[in-house]
């Protein structure tokens, strides 16, 4: 059977005005910002304006460990908010924006797939509203005053070994990933090791999509550790002067910017953290905002739920006060095949034994996601090749967890593939079921916070440090740091730190590498495993395939 693809059903969308999509969620058209017809950014004096209003109903979606299959997540997210629109509701879809790099290299667009995506998908995928420009820009002027204060005198004794913050930029490029910088004698400054990372990684994402307004920006800008001195003291962002134009270059990055599903139906698309060596979710301002405007609001967060959900609910809405309604967990039989022992090459045929044997990897994400005192579904995001009996076999299983899974074909059929699962996640949020708490207190010290995460969510016996690493939190927590919340980076492939282990296993020990502090984000990253922040392109990049063709639109995006 052929499809069409992505960006084909893309194209031709039927989109309407943008101003259009803002009035049905009651946004003034003199409050939208617009960029082109398709895309607008929401006034921040709009935004102040809506303090006082009740607030709608916050769904997570989250899923399974990926596998090489494909779950689905955002193809889900924006089918389930199509889905609710479709029953009557006001929903409004909450996502992440794409990074440009890995465009270039292997990766899918970031904008749903099939008869749920969200458009103008070219410019989501490419430059969209400039937003991580902005973030690239904010964060290389901190970068160039740093080197800049040390060529000019060294005032604050910047120990130049023990310049922490690097450079960033939007591309997938290996080669930057460690340079020496200020290379060419005396009027260049001091020679120092540094690198890039990805505009996806930098401290500046993160501390954007938690922030709530530009006051608060600019704050966490300020505690930004950049650098330490001989002795070890810390010198921030705010010692640089540094903060205030950084404000200025992100004031436009920091309004959500709207679009809209190929229903017509209002999303937000606003921030991209890295969702390892960060939290992974859409900005806090955008989630807020729609909270305020729609009755639902239908969110992913990245990664499996081991990653996702909990850094979403440990991270974002413990940060935030938010309190989500109802989880849904995507699962694909694929995947539970994949779990199950299958290659990848023999998804194709029926195997009803393999999915039985991957399911408990669903299982264990279930038990985890209700232990937030949330509710939760599973969403079977269909396949054209699944089975009846595979089929069958997951609803089975889901249903002795205490769970229900629905059968969702959004991909193929859009909104209409998916109402069963719009009405079950409305029946969840109206009982008003949810009694959400993070998984640990703010006092509890850093070290247990991670062992609490290591052994309740990945089912772990404990975790392994050094005493360098446990002194290093114990430091910070001496130093006023022992509140914030753990962002663990690990593989997103399992619930150990090997990504080959698939499935619910027990009997694993979490080592943690090295922790590191993003003091203005407001979490402390444990680092298990090999976490890469600056990715490289494959050996061959999709950008060599990747064109305008006769009528100037872009093909080779996916
Ligand atoms: P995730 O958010 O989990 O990374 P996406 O929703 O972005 O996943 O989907 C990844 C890719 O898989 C997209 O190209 C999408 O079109 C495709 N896809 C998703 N669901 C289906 C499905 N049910 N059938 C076929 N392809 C699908
Ligand atoms: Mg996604």
């Amino acid at each position: 059977m052929a499809f069409k693809t992505d960006i084909e059903i893309a194209r031709e969308a039927k989109k309407k005005p943008i101003m259009e999509i803002g009035a049905k969620l009651g946004i003034p058209a003199e409050h939208l910002l617009p960029y082109g017809h398709d895309k607008a950014k929401v006034g921040q004096e709009f935004i102040k304006s809506l303090a006082g209003k009740p607030d709608g109903k916050l769904i997570l979606v989250t899923a399974i460990n990926p596998t090489p299959a494909g779950e689905g997540k955002t193809t889900t997210t924006v089918g389930l908010g199509d889905g609710l629109n479709r029953i009557g509701k006001k929903a409004v879809v909450c996502i992440r924006e794409a990074s440009l790099g890995p465009n270039f290299g292997m990766k899918g667009g970031a904008a749903g797939g099939g008869m749920a995506q969200v458009v103008p998908m070219e410019e989501m995928n490419l430059h969209f509203t400039g937003d991580f420009h902005a973030i690239t820009s904010a964060h290389n002027l901190l970068s160039a005053m740093i080197d800049n204060h040390v060529y000019w005198g060294n005032e604050l004794g910047i120990d130049a070994r023990r310049v922490v913050w690097r450079r960033v930029m939007d591309m997938n490029d290996r080669a930057l990933r460690d340079i020496v910088v200020n290379l060419g004698g005396v009027s260049n400054g001091f020679p120092r090791q540094t690198g890039f990372d990805i505009t996806v990684a930098s401290e500046v994402m993160a501390i954007l999509c938690l922030s709530n307004d530009l006051e608060d920006l600019q704050k966490r800008l300020g505690d930004i550790v950049v650098a330490y001195t001989r002795e070890k003291k810390p010198v921030y962002c705010r010692d640089i002067k540094a903060d205030g134009a950084m404000t200025v270059l992100l004031k436009d990055a920091m309004q959500p910017n709207l679009v809209q599903t190929l229903e017509n139906n209002p999303a937000f698309v606003h921030g991209g953290p890295f969702a390892n060596i960060a939290h992974g979710c859409n900005s806090v301002i955008a989630t807020k905002t729609a909270l305020k405007l729609g009755e639902y609001v239908v969110t992913e967060a990245g990664f499996g739920a081991d990653l996702g959900a909990e850094k979403f609910f440990d991270i974002k809405c413990r940060k935030a006060g938010l309190k989500p309604a109802a989880a849904v967990i995507v699962a694909t039989v694929r995947a539970m095949k994949m779990n199950g022992g299958v290659a990848k090459a023999d998804l194709g045929a029926e195997n009803v034994e393999a999915v039985k044997k991957g399911c408990p990897n669903l299982g264990r994400h279930i038990g985890n996601v209700k232990s937030f005192g949330v509710p939760v579904v599973v969403a079977i995001n269909h396949f054209y090749s699944d089975t009846d009996a595979e089929i069958a076999a997951v609803k089975a299983y889901v249903a002795e967890q205490g769970a229900e899974a629905i059968l969702c074909k959004h991909w193929a059929q859009g909104s209409a593939g998916i109402e069963e699962l719009a009405n079950k996640v409305v029946a969840m949020a109206e009982s008003g079921s949810a009694n959400f708490a993070p998984l640990y207190p703010d006092e509890m010290p850093l070290f247990q916070k991670l062992q609490t995460i290591a052994k309740r969510i990945y089912h772990a016996d404990d975790v392994i440090a050094d005493k360098s690493i446990r002194d290093q939190l114990k430091a910070w927590e001496a130093a006023g740091y022992g509140h914030l919340p753990i962002c663990v980076a690990k593989t997103q492939y399992s619930f150990t730190t090997d990504p080959t282990v698939r499935g619910a296993p027990t009997g694993h020990t979490v080592p943690v590498r090295e922790v590191r502090l993003s003091a203005g984000a407001g979490f402390i990253v444990a680092i298990c495993g090999e976490i890469m922040t600056m990715p490289g392109l494959p050996k061959v990049p999709s950008a060599e395939v990747i064109r305008l063709n006769d009528l100037g639109q872009v093909e080779g995006l996916f």
